[in-house]
């Protein structure tokens, strides 16, 4: 096979929330950055608005990733330039107070969390990334319904904070913004980093981080067929200052423990999985028009969030109940849907490890929820089946198997109370994975320190989702590009002083 080589000064490996913020901040510092991404670059205009083929070309293994054991979790990821954050709903949520106390009180992290610091890394990200609480004018059927029963109800509903300030309402998140008003690092951060001058490889699989001495010196792997995603060559690419790795919490734990590095790497793997309810309603809902997610209700103390889901018919309609006939009348009536998800910040803990069979980047997650994440979970569905009826719905689907498909009065909420609920009754998901190469000042406790420095090892770093302690609670993108931020402006800083040494010296 055709090897490939190329040299920077900083090799980032990953181009989602994490990767691109760490060459956003290293290029914008005049220093030398390669991004090395396993997906493709879509053009917005290549980008197809039919789901299943939008899924196959931006989401890692058309969508079939699932942990795997008795109940096998799907897990969604981005495998493409921006990552996840190319198929993301844009919501912007910064670390909450309590989590944010709870790193730096029990895993030592107050330099890469400070208050100073990490507020000053929000505000940059905000000015760039454009933003801003999402306008009642695109909240649309499904997002209104919501706000009514949150209002109703007495509970804490706010419009979502997203990076698509020019949003206009297509619904089409998960597909590629059409109008690239989302800011997603594929239209932001990483051309950004190309016209400061960095370089972007794009369908090259890192598989290991290349070591001498006990030194990161660089990565190398197989440039894929874009259509096959078959190797097509080998590449090396050697890093004169630093590799960094930011392939998320799944491909993270997996390059470092095939280039031998373990300890940790791999445990602590937590999430946040969902589950959604969907209401009838008499009048048009009309979920073809809004913000994916205009609407939330936040509930920390029942480590729950809610929000409102408007993806397309394709994807909602295997959410309708029965069959035949009636299913195919209930199709014919799409448009007097809403759908809202409940994600939980479940307790459970679980590992990721490299794949025995599949090579590359394939990863063995896994994360079997505790009783009591699956109790939040179904406190979270009787929730949201009555604010639906709140809101005005004729039906609520509670979406749990073995349990009545259609509620049809408030009343029949409560037997949800009975139902001894396992994850298989439920359809989750999880998109917030974190975790697996965790940061803390010690090095007994944690993967990386408080710089994101992989620990005993020179010349490598971790910056992104996996480097989290615990979840959040909350939606995670801006928290890790902003500890991301921080951490490579110190890194920025170093090299560029450095440099200046020695030109003056
Ligand atoms: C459908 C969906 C909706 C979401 N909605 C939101 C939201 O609205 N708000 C929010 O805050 N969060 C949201 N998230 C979560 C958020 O997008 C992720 O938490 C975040 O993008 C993770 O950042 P990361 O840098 O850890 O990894 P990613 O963004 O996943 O980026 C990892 C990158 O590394 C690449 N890569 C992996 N392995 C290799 C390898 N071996 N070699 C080379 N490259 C590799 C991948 O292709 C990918 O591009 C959502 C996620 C999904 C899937």
């Amino acid at each position: 096979m055709r090897v490939v080589d190329d040299i920077a000064d900083f090799v980032i490996v990953g181009t989602g929330a994490g990767g691109a913020t760490a060459a956003r901040v290293l290029a914008g510092a005049g220093l030398d950055v390669l991004m090395v991404e396993e997906g493709p670059q879509l053009k917005t205009s290549e980008r197809p608005a039919q789901v299943a083929d939008a899924m196959a070309m931006a989401l890692r293994d058309f969508a079939t990733s699932t942990t795997s054991g008795s109940y096998p979790l799907p897990l969604l990821q981005g495998r493409c330039v921006g990552g996840a954050t190319a198929v993301n709903s844009g919501i912007i949520w910064r670390l909450p107070e309590d989590v944010r106390a709870q790193w730096i009180a029990e895993h030592g992290l107050d330099e890469l969390v400070g208050e100073r610091a990490l507020t000053d890394a929000y505000e940059h990200i905000e000015r760039e990334l454009e933003v801003t609480d999402t306008p009642p004018s695109l909240w649309g059927g499904n997002s209104e319904r919501m706000a009514v029963a949150a209002q109703k109800m007495g509970l804490p509903g706010k419009a979502i904070a997203r990076n698509a300030a020019r949003c206009k309402g297509s619904s089409r998140c998960l597909q590629g913004c059409p109008t690239e008003a989302r800011q997603s690092m594929d239209v932001s951060y990483v051309p950004r980093a190309m016209r400061d001058g960095a370089r972007l490889l794009t369908l090259a699989r890192v598989d290991r981080v290349l070591m001498e001495w006990g030194r990161a010196v660089g990565v190398e792997g197989v440039l894929v067929d874009r259509e096959t995603r078959r190797p097509v060559a080998r590449f090396r690419v050697m890093a004169r200052r630093a590799v960094i790795l930011s392939a998320s919490a799944i491909q993270t734990p997996v390059i470092l423990r095939r280039s031998g590095i373990r300890g940790l790497v791999g445990d602590r793997f937590q999430a946040h999985p969902g589950c959604a309810v969907v209401g009838r309603f008499d009048e048009p809902v009309t979920m073809s028009f809004g913000a994916t997610r205009g609407y939330e209700v936040p509930l920390r103390e029942r480590r729950l969030k809610l929000e409102t889901l408007t993806l397309p018919p394709e994807l909602l309609a295997p959410r309708l109940p029965g069959a035949g006939a009636p299913w195919q009348k209930r199709l014919t009536e799409l448009d007097h849907y809403a759908q809202w998800s409940a994600l939980c910040r479940m307790e459970a803990h679980g590992t990721v490890r490299p794949s025995l069979f599949g090579g590359g980047s394939a990863a063995t997650v896994r994360f079997n929820p505790t009783t009591a994440d699956m109790l939040r979970l179904r406190d979270g569905i009787q929730l949201m089946a009555r604010m639906m009826f709140a809101a005005g719905a004729t039906e609520v689907f509670p979406g749990i198997g073995g349990f009545t498909p259609v509620l049809r009065d408030p009343s029949e909420i409560d037997a949800i109370a009975s139902v001894s609920l396992r994850p298989q009754h439920l359809n989750m998901i999880a998109s917030h994975l974190f975790g697996t190469a965790c940061a803390g000042r010690d090095a007994r406790r944690s993967v990386v320190d408080e710089n994101l420095a992989v620990h005993g090892v020179a010349g490598l770093h971790v910056m992104d989702s996996s480097v989290f302690p615990t979840n959040l609670g909350v939606n995670p993108q801006h928290s890790i590009m902003a500890v991301v931020w921080v951490a490579a402006s110190r890194l920025a800083n170093q090299a560029t002083s450095a440099s200046t040494l020695r030109a003056t010296g």
